[in-house]
C-alpha cells in the first residue's frame, strides 16, 4: 500500500512540475514570437467589447505562426495567429468574425479555463499512472487501458464543456457590444469550408473544439433562451 501511495505522490509532484514548466515555456515562446495587434479596422470592434465589459482596452496580440488559431495564454493574454490575421486582411474573414474569436478567448480567460484545464490534466495524469499501477495487479493489460480511457474521456468532456461555455460568453458579449452573433456563426461555416478545401485536417482552432454544427445550434439555443433573436 505504501508503494502505491508513493507512486501517486510522485506522480502528482511530477505533474505540478511539468505543468509549471510547460506554462513557462509557453510564455517564453509567446513573448518571443508575438507583438501587439494594431489594426484600425479591428480596433473599433475591440473598443466596443471593452466598453461592454467596462474595461479601458482589450489588448490583443499577434502570434507569429501560419496556422489559423486563436488562443488565451495561462497568464490571460489573448492571441490571434498571423495566419488568421492575414486571412482577415485578405478579406477571407470579416471584422465581426475575428471579433468573435477574441470574444471566445476572452471567455476562456474570464471563466478561468486555463487554470481548471491544468488541474484536470494533472488529475488525469495522476489517475492514469497511479490507477494503472493498482489495477494492473488485479486486471493485467486491460486494467490500465480502462483507466487510461476513463481519464482521457474525463478531460475531453471537461474541455468540450469549456468550449461551449466560452462560446456562450462570446455570444453574450457580442450581443451586449452591439456586434451581434452573425459573425460567430459564419466563422464556423468558413472554417468548415476551409477544412473541406484543404483536405489536410481542420484548422487548428477547430481541431481542439467540438463540431461546428453543434456549436452553432448551442449559440442559437442561448439566443432563444435570452430572447435576443
Ligand atoms: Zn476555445
Amino acid at each position: 500500500m505504501h508503494g502505491i501511495a508513493l507512486v501517486v505522490i510522485l506522480t502528482l509532484a511530477y505533474t505540478v512540475f511539468a505543468a509549471r514548466a510547460s506554462i513557462a515555456s509557453t510564455k517564453t515562446e509567446l513573448d518571443k514570437r508575438s507583438s501587439p495587434l494594431r489594426d484600425s479596422a479591428l480596433q473599433a470592434h475591440f473598443s466596443r467589447m471593452a466598453d461592454a465589459l467596462e474595461l479601458p482596452t482589450i489588448p490583443v496580440n499577434i502570434y507569429d505562426v501560419d496556422q489559423v488559431n486563436g488562443l488565451a495564454a495561462p497568464d490571460g493574454r489573448i492571441f490571434i495567429t498571423r495566419g488568421f490575421y492575414q486571412k482577415f486582411r485578405s478579406g477571407a474573414f470579416s471584422a465581426d468574425e475575428l471579433a468573435s474569436v477574441v470574444a471566445h478567448e476572452l471567455g476562456h480567460v474570464a471563466l478561468g479555463h486555463s487554470k481548471r484545464r491544468m488541474i484536470s490534466f494533472g488529475v488525469a495524469q495522476a489517475m492514469q499512472t497511479g490507477g494503472a499501477l493498482v489495477l494492473s495487479r488485479f486486471v493485467p493489460f486491460v486494467g490500465p487501458m480502462i483507466v487510461g480511457a476513463v481519464a482521457s474521456m474525463l478531460t475531453a468532456r471537461l474541455s468540450r464543456t469549456d468550449e461551449y461555455e466560452a462560446d456562450e460568453y462570446a455570444t453574450a458579449l457580442l450581443i451586449k457590444s452591439g456586434i451581434g452573433t452573425a459573425g460567430q456563426k459564419t466563422l464556423f461555416h468558413k472554417l468548415d469550408r476551409m477544412t473541406a478545401a484543404h483536405g489536410s485536417g481542420p484548422p487548428a482552432w477547430l481541431r481542439s473544439h467540438p463540431p461546428s454544427e453543434d456549436r452553432i445550434a448551442a449559440i442559437e439555443a442561448n439566443e432563444e433562451r435570452w430572447g435576443t433573436t
